[in-house]
């Protein structure tokens, strides 16, 4: 049997936690779904923590880790408060949507910003992908957000032929 060892994990939200460990790196795993884990709401989440070895008590400063984890968007609950219906088997299409020719649904933002958009071709529901540079801002994310259109966008759409006929099936 291995010789377990203690170390203390951080995390941003200022949560804190001692674990056993049987060296670093096993404790950096332990640490990265114990931040998993804690509670990020539904808009994902890029967050870090941080692990330190404890010995007698004291904390070992040359034995410690920093983590970054991506906290993945819950898609779901998203989409059903943006007022999805929940019976939508959601297909996702790009076009119409904007953007160039080439690359429909993408478009610049602000500086290092960049937004992926698209549409459900059955219900209408919109989603833009927003991702940053994540060398230049660390602990940004890519957020997505979820929009229902409008009876008369919806009606816009179904014209240009974006999204099906409320009869297709
Ligand atoms: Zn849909």
């Amino acid at each position: 049997m291995r010789k377990m060892r203690k170390y203390r994990l951080w995390c941003e939200d200022g949560g804190s936690k001692d674990v056993e460990a049987p060296n670093l790196a096993a404790a950096v795993e332990r640490l990265k779904r114990w931040v998993r884990g804690r509670d990020w709401g539904d808009e994902g989440a890029r967050v870090w923590g941080e692990v330190t070895r404890l010995r007698g008590g004291r904390l070992i400063e040359d034995e410690t880790a920093t983590v970054t984890v991506e906290i993945e968007p819950d898609h779901t609950a998203l989409m059903r408060r943006a007022g999805a219906p929940p019976d939508c088997d959601h297909e996702w299409s790009s076009e119409g949507g904007g953007g160039c020719t080439e690359n429909p649904g993408v478009w610049g933002g602000k500086g290092m910003v960049i937004f992926h958009s698209a549409h459900c071709i059955h219900c209408g529901l919109q989603r833009v992908v927003q991702t940053t540079d994540s060398q230049r801002n660390r602990y940004e994310h890519d957020t997505v957000k979820y929009r229902m259109p409008s009876s008369g966008e919806l009606a816009e759409m179904r014209a240009e032929g974006m999204v099906e006929p409320p009869d297709a099936e």
